[in-house]
């Protein structure tokens, strides 16, 4: 083992997977390192309200060195991990090649635009600290410039908001856009109607929330209806444009687009010489290791693998957190000489995906329940595992608060004022040259 008395463990990402393997070995007589090209954690379940101004970036992320300090053990290095020599066993990173006896790979996922990279700039998508404040960003910015034009030239741009992509975070993000422009805006402009802003959610498939029972997509489609969020399935987007997203041959005017559509692996999948699916997630053995490798580990996000039904099993923080703690049993058991036998097993506690105020839907087994009960156990897990107890009391004083006074704290603009598309809706002869062409709202001054 690298000629060391001590095995040395290197854990690349400190997400959910790999911070929970971090701390499942901590009282192991390893040496391990975390890397990870941030120095923070983010919770990403709470993305979306940082994306719609209800909470602080500060309150969803937690410095990752505080998160492992008390483990002597740990050391963490920020940096980017570029690649790995497997016969060598060295992690690469942009600085230098940090050898390993176990290697735990936990570099989770990112959005994917399906071959169609250059919607990016006009469709931004929901996975770190930085996607979420350029969402609020554009979003607050948006309501800014109507209210601006409204004021001046007495001309009323249509505020079109959409959102391409019908799963949880979809969901969340269209749910959360109706809140605030129905309440949270409602009574601070005074030139446009905050509550007349057009709320369209986009799913390519036949249903919403398509991996949950089908009555709880479509309580879950009516949750959205009540909160005023137009949802159209079986919407396949064909183009995202500066100001406009097509589907077909239809050309919806788009204020803001936002992208809730695709998800990829991260690239370093690719760089394990082990088999990817077509999402690019390694097909890891039953143990998680990787085929001929049995000192590396993909874990969280990065890694495919089936259930004994032959199901996929799910993107979400319980498989990762799960997986992590199973590879550090495993590694503390063959250094204590036991023979690596245990397959991993998931064990599923249920799903719950919010929509917006008092409005969620929760699947536990043959138990499905909707609407402000299966809110309140959202939040009540949300709010139990969101890392640090600080982080936890706060983003509990302030939900409560929020939801007494519907106000939203962190409506801060930062960045550029610039708004993809904004000055095309100026011109009325816009998508007039389409076959067919639909404007989606008009929100006159009031
Ligand atoms: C908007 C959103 C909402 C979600 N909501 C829920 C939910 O409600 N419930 C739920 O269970 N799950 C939810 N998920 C999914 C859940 O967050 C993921 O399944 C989970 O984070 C996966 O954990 P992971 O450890 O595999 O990866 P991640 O948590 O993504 O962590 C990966 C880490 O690797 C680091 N990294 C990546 N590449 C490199 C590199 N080259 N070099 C160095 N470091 C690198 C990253 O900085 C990151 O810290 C949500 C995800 C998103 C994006």
């Amino acid at each position: 083992m690298n000629g060391k008395a001590t095995p040395r463990v290197v854990i690349v990402g400190a997400g959910f997977g790999g911070l929970n393997a971090a701390q499942a070995l901590a009282k192991a007589s390893v040496r391990i390192t975390v890397i990870d090209r941030k120095n923070f954690h983010t919770f990403q379940p709470l993305l979306y309200q940082v994306a719609t101004a209800g909470l602080s970036p500060g309150e969803i992320a937690a410095p990752i060195r505080s998160i492992l300090r008390s483990h002597k053990n740990v050391e963490v290095l920020m940096a980017e991990v570029t690649g790995f020599d497997l016969d060598r066993r060295i992690v690469e990173t942009s600085e230098a090649g940090i050898p390993y006896d176990y290697l735990i790979v936990a570099a989770g996922a990112s959005h994917a635009y399906f071959g169609h990279d250059d919607w990016e700039p006009y469709a931004p998508g929901l996975k770190t600290i930085e996607d979420a404040l350029e969402i609020r960003r554009r979003v607050l910015l948006a309501f800014e410039l109507a209210e601006r034009q409204a004021a001046v030239s007495e001309t009323a741009t249509p505020l079109n908001f959409v959102v391409v992509g019908g799963g949880p975070t979809g969901v969340e993000l269209a749910g959360t856009l109706a809140e605030i422009a129905r309440h949270a805006l409602a009574h601070e402009f005074r030139s446009i109607d905050p509550a007349r802003t057009h709320i369209l959610l986009i799913e390519g498939g036949p249903r919403v929330l398509p991996a949950y029972a089908e009555d709880l997509s479509r309580s879950a489609q009516q949750q959205l209806n009540r909160l005023g969020v137009e949802v159209r399935t079986s919407t396949i987007v064909t183009q995202i444009e500066p100001g406009a997203v097509r589907a077909g041959n239809t050309r919806l005017r788009a204020t803001v687009v936002l992208w809730a559509a695709g998800v990829a692996a991260s690239p370093l999948g690719k760089k394990l010489d082990a088999p990817v699916d077509r999402a690019g997630r390694v097909l890891v053995l039953p143990d998680l290791s990787v085929a001929g490798h049995p000192e590396v580990f993909v874990i969280g996000d990065l890694a495919a693998m089936e259930d004994e039904h032959g199901k996929m099993l799910p993107g979400v923080a319980p498989v990762a957190i799960q997986q992590g703690r199973f590879v550090a049993r495993l590694i503390r058991e063959e250094l204590a000489s036991e023979p690596r036998t245990s397959a991993f097993h998931y064990w599923d506690k249920g799903s719950l995906a919010t929509i917006g105020r008092a409005a969620a839907v929760a699947e536990f087994g043959r138990i499905h329940i909707s609407g402000f009960i299966a809110w309140l156990a959202w939040l009540f897990v949300h709010i139990l595992f969101l890392i640090g107890f600080r982080n936890r009391l706060l983003v509990f004083i302030q939900w409560a608060w929020s939801y007494v006074t519907y106000e939203r704290g962190a409506r801060l603009i930062t960045g550029s004022t610039y708004l993809p598309g904004w000055s095309g809706h100026q011109d009325p002869s816009a998508g007039s040259a389409e076959r067919s062409s639909e404007e989606i709202h008009t929100n006159p001054p009031k």
